[in-house]
């Protein structure tokens, strides 16, 4: 299974395939030992052409910034520089060993060691191939290679140890049997039932990150089901563990409880469905554990807003950005609406369709739909038919050319009444066609500035 020719003659031809090639054949010639590492030797190996190829090199990070001035040391983790080449950068790490302490809380913590080293500190023997694209050689010292072909994903060292070294690598683990089609190898199965209650010392946001590799990845819904079996969801995210085992009304769904249905969800999620719209379908029935009664049918009275709070709270623990929350919080809030919009008048639609959220918004409904069995995407087609001929006949007003940052650091003065009307006098100047872009809309703001400064100094 070494990696064929063609896939190398074909990296070898791609842009970032030749820098790649550049940079190792640099640093080799000073002298130090160079390689490609991790994810591209690992897609390069099942036939696939990497996307980010990562180096791994004995030369320190001062000694690769002598090679190429352009290296930024901070725009890459401790211990490595980002080489910018072209349209991508580049990762360039020295070797280093384990930081057996720091649970990844210490990144600032780093001992250079050797090639040998720096594969065992790595978290999968599949993520531990190093290539080499002078002389070809791969340098494989756990057996990842025998590994892939049985698609297998198995820690190195003792997995118990690693998992309490960094206990990110058990969502690691997961991601990446999800994403390779994998299984477990029985020890490193083991170990993760065992130590999931490990994913509680890990920081808000490294778990997003990871979460959003996972909701990102080709089999989200599989990662999911094995997080949830593995005893690590319901620490991680247990307002989506409890959806197992909340039924729905039988004539609806018959794909199941909640838990199916947003599984269902993950399987239908495709490129055009960016991370907030995933987020903001992940969690968008997680209040009906706390709304579940059982009327004339099974009912879920109020659940969205309810939704939106635990989703508030989940993202919180996550350290997600408070505008990023404000928008996938509103999607969940909203998304029982589907059966308003063609009977509001045309002031309540201008509201909803002009929302800069509401192509997520949008998004979430069809998802809901394509979650659910029998699917019926009837109503949705109703609304994007509306809202294209709503759109059609009244043109989405133009963006302003400035915000009232703009104004308040271009003048120097402090929020309040004032940005506003000056706000307010450039928009209808813009919607008169008198001011077309920033640097009008500037010009004209230092206009009405200085009129502003004459008058208050004609009032002193
Ligand atoms: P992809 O980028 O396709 O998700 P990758 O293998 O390149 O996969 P990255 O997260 O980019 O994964 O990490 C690059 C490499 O760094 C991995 O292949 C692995 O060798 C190592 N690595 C990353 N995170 C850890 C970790 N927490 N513990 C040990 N090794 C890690
Ligand atoms: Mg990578």
């Amino acid at each position: 299974m070494s990696v064929s020719q063609h896939i190398i003659d074909d990296t070898l031809r791609t842009p970032q395939g030749e820098d790649a090639y550049t940079i190792v054949e640099k640093l080799t010639d000073a002298g130090f030992d160079t390689w490609w590492v991790g994810g591209c030797v690992r897609d390069m190996l099942l036939g696939r052409i990497p996307e980010d190829i990562d180096i791994a090199t004995g030369a320190l990070p001062e000694e690769v910034k002598v090679l190429f001035p352009k290296a930024d040391m901070t725009a890459a983790p401790v211990g490595s520089v980002r080489i910018p080449l072209r349209k991508r950068s580049f990762e360039v790490t020295t070797f280093r060993e384990d930081d057996a302490a720091s649970n990844g809380r210490h990144p600032e913590a780093v001992v250079f060691g050797t090639r040998e080293q720096d594969a065992k500190r790595r978290d999968i023997t599949v993520n531990a191939m190093y290539w080499n694209p002078i002389s070809r050689a791969l340098f494989d010292p756990f057996d990842g290679e025998a590994d892939l072909k049985e698609r297998l994903i198995r820690f190195i060292g003792d997995p118990a140890i690693r998992i309490k070294h960094d206990a990110l690598r058990m969502l690691r683990a997961v991601r990446f049997r999800a994403t390779l089609h994998g299984q477990y190898h029985p020890e490193t199965y083991r170990a993760l039932q065992e130590q999931a209650p490990l994913v509680e010392i890990l920081s808000g946001q490294r778990l997003r990150e990871e979460l959003e590799k996972m909701l990102l990845c080709p089999h989200p819904d599989r990662a999911l089901e094995d997080l949830w079996e593995l005893g690590i969801l319901q620490r991680f995210l247990p307002e989506l563990a409890e959806c197992k085992g909340i039924p729905q009304p039988a004539d609806y769904h018959h794909e199941g409880d909640v838990w199916d249905h947003t599984l269902m969800i993950t399987r239908a999620f495709t490129a055009e469905h960016g991370i907030d719209t995933r987020l903001a379908a992940l969690f968008h029935d997680c209040g009906k554990t706390k709304t579940f009664s059982l009327k004339e049918r099974i009912r879920f009275d109020h659940h969205a807003s309810i939704s939106a709070e635990l989703a508030a709270q989940a993202l919180s623990r996550l350290q997600m950005p408070q505008r990023r929350r404000e928008k996938i919080c509103w999607v969940i809030e909203h998304h029982m609406m589907m059966g308003s919009f063609a009977s509001m008048n045309d002031e309540r639609k201008s509201h909803w369709y002009y929302h800069p959220w509401f192509p997520e918004l949008l998004q979430v409904f069809w998802l809901d739909i394509a979650g659910t069995d029998p699917a019926d995407f009837s109503l949705y087609e109703e609304i994007v038919a509306d809202e294209q001929h709503f759109l059609d006949s009244h043109p989405r007003p133009p963006k302003p050319l400035l915000t009232g940052e703009d104004i308040m650091d271009a003048l120097g003065i402090p929020p309040g009444e004032e940005v506003g009307k000056m706000l307010q006098t450039l928009y209808e100047a813009q919607i008169r066609g008198e001011i077309a872009t920033k640097k009008e809309a500037l010009a004209r703001m230092k206009g009405l500035g200085a009129d502003r400064t004459d008058s208050a100094q004609r009032g002193a």
